[in-house]
């Protein structure tokens, strides 16, 4: 079902700043959630080519290329997508469009990865949730409560100065209102997609 005020809201954000990428992504999103694929496309690729390090947008574009039938579409995307990913750091896409490219048939670059030992954990070390890299814990909790306390014990501290970043990208770009609780709800659903969290 297509959210019609979603739609409205962010082809309004993006009609107005046509250089707010989360607002394109958003846009292309409600889309394809919405069953309405083809119409995904064109914001998607207006997010890349805005930002072409937003890895999750290579994710759902593919998605949106394979629900109407161009599978060629989506595997360059993925190709492409992976690496941006991998470069990145971003653990999820990465691994979703793998998993892509297997299930099309196509080969995907390994990559090994440091695994964390008792003894580099003994010496407070982590493996990050969000990139999978073994790097030192961050000095103290990031916030209060059991999140605060989730990304301290997962993240590393270069990952989440990448989300301080994205996360004032998110409230500017998608005008959120901290105090309003929609908006913590949208701000948190970023936060927890970009970190790998749940
Ligand atoms: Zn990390």
């Amino acid at each position: 079902m297509l959210d019609e005020v979603k739609v409205r809201q962010f082809t309004e954000l993006t009609t107005t700043d046509p250089q707010n990428e989360l607002g394109f992504f958003s846009l292309g999103r409600v889309y394809l959630e919405g069953g309405a694929p083809r119409e995904a496309i064109a914001p998607l690729m207006k997010t890349l080519a805005i930002n072409p390090s937003l890895s999750r947008a290579y994710v759902l574009l593919a998605q949106s290329q394979i629900a109407v039938g161009d599978p060629e579409g989506a595997q360059t995307t993925l190709l492409k997508g992976y690496r941006v990913a991998q470069e990145h750091g971003d653990l999820m896409p990465r691994n979703q469009m793998a998993d892509m490219l297997k299930e099309m048939g196509s080969s995907v670059p390994e990559e090994t990865v440091a695994q964390l030992t008792p003894e580099l954990q003994a010496a407070g070390q982590i493996q990050c949730r969000r990139c999978n890299r073994v790097g030192p814990k961050m000095s103290e909790r990031p916030f209060g409560g059991p999140l605060g306390e989730q990304i301290h014990a997962s993240i590393c501290g270069p990952c989440f100065q990448l989300w301080i970043r994205q996360g004032t990208k998110v409230i500017n770009e998608l005008r959120l209102n901290l105090t309003d609780v929609a908006s913590q709800d949208v701000y948190d659903q970023h936060m927890k997609e970009f970190l790998n969290l749940n």
